[in-house]
């Protein structure tokens, strides 16, 4: 009994790390002064300041039919959205894959739906999912709002390569610890490092998960591809890791969730998809009947003009190759800047962590004011525990030296 307003499992809640907060802000700053660096934004800007907008989403959504932009969209997509995002995201991987695995695609508000109904649904209460040090501080409140908590292994080496045996340790000892192992990453393009596996390395975290499974523990991964789209590589070789996923053990079920707002830069409109693939047929039953629950309990669905548009894009052939034209683009603003934002950090010795693409650079320090002295001198990011996230795709190429110098001075 409690005689708190406030539900007993809800007392704890506190939004501490806002980023949206912290861009806010910043946004303000730079309104009142336009000298202000705003390396808060997980939007693609382009130079001018504005956002980067895809003209087939903006051609498309403007000649919508009614049906097409009011009507209510189907809770499992409609066949041109829920197919082509397999297409899409699967990439030249997806005949190999639908040989072997069940699938379903279930249709989600942006990529945090699909990571906060299968966060909610795969894992008992009470219990930790398993992510590493530098994550994308949602995670830590979808987690919560699921009752759950996050532990975490290291993401790098000393010689900042990714961990993949500190990984091993902490996955054995939770699934060990509590009967289950639900694992969390945001690859490629890590929000907020930058860092990008290789197909490798997911080969090596999928030996581990398969040793896990071997012993009848429930194994999940969520694989969060947000900002896929935006490796530094083209759209056919940044779908390769896929090609790992061959190798899972029947048991486990692998979730990948995609983002409409990244690769479509449609932010506001919420969609995205909650891909479940398995080689099991009871667990993509599972997988589909828990999920459309929860889709149906938690927001019903989805946006139907983004869904309509996205649908578009996939089945037509000449407006999907439009579309890659305009995304090709996109990722030449970054390629640019980041290629500035090296030879500046060269000159200045500040050292980055490794970028393979995305719109984040990572850059650890020891500052625990770190935020506040970026701010005074007119900078700003998003601090996290012993680290900044700086996102390149939101500064010109003019702001790019003096980000620079600034970040130096004070990491
Ligand atoms: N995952 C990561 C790492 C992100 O940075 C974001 C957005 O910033 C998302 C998922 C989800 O984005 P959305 O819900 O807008 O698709």
């Amino acid at each position: 009994m409690t005689n708190h307003i406030v539900g007993a499992h809800a007392l704890t809640k506190h939004m501490e790390s806002n980023i949206l907060k912290t861009s806010q802000e910043a946004k303000a700053a730079k309104a009142l002064d336009p000298a202000v660096i705003d390396a808060t934004v997980g939007m693609l800007n382009r130079e001018d300041g504005n956002m980067y907008k895809f003209s087939a989403v903006d051609t498309l959504l403007k000649e919508l039919s009614d049906p097409e932009m009011y009507f209510y969209a189907p809770v499992n997509g409609s066949k041109a959205f829920s197919e082509g995002v397999l297409d899409w995201v699967l990439g030249r991987n997806k005949e190999a894959i639908l040989k072997q695995f069940h699938v379903n695609v279930i249709p989600t508000t942006g990529g945090s739906g699909a990571l906060s109904n299968t966060i909610y649904n795969f894992n008992d209460f009470g219990q930790s999912i398993l992510i590493p040090n530098y994550f994308w501080t949602p995670y830590e409140n979808i987690a919560e709002e699921a009752n759950l908590k996050v532990e975490t292994f290291q993401m790098y080496d000393e010689e900042y390569r990714f961990n993949v045996a500190d990984f091993e340790i902490k996955a054995k000892a939770l699934a060990a610890r509590q009967g289950r192992l639900f694992f969390l990453l945001n690859d490629p393009c890590n929000n907020p490092t930058g860092l990008c596996l290789t197909t490798e390395h997911w080969r090596q975290l999928i030996k581990v998960m398969n040793e896990i499974a071997a012993q009848d523990i429930p194994v999940v991964f969520l694989h969060d591809i947000a900002y896929i789209d935006y490796q530094m590589k083209s759209e056919t070789e940044s779908r390769d890791v896929f090609n790992a996923y061959l190798d899972l053990d029947p048991r486990i079920l692998a979730v990948i969730a995609f983002s409409g707002s990244k690769t479509f830069s449609m932010y506001g409109f919420r969609i995205g998809a909650q891909i479940g693939l398995t080689k099991s047929a009871e667990v993509i039953d599972d997988f589909r009947r828990v999920g459309d629950y929860s889709v149906r309990a938690r927001f019903s669905s989805v946006s139907r003009p983004a869904m309509s548009v996205i649908g578009k894009i996939f089945s037509s052939p000449s407006l999907r190759a439009g579309f890659l034209a305009e995304l090709a683009a996109a990722r030449d603003i970054l390629k640019k800047r980041i290629a500035k934002f090296r030879q500046y950090a060269q000159t200045e010795h500040l050292q980055t962590l490794p970028y393979g693409g995305g719109f984040f650079i990572g850059i650890e320090t020891k500052n625990a004011h770190i935020f506040e002295d970026l701010v005074a001198d007119g900078v700003y990011v998003v601090a996290m525990p012993g680290l900044i996230r700086v996102a390149i795709s939101s500064v010109n190429m003019d702001e790019i030296p003096r980000l620079v110098s600034t970040l130096k001075k004070h990491v």
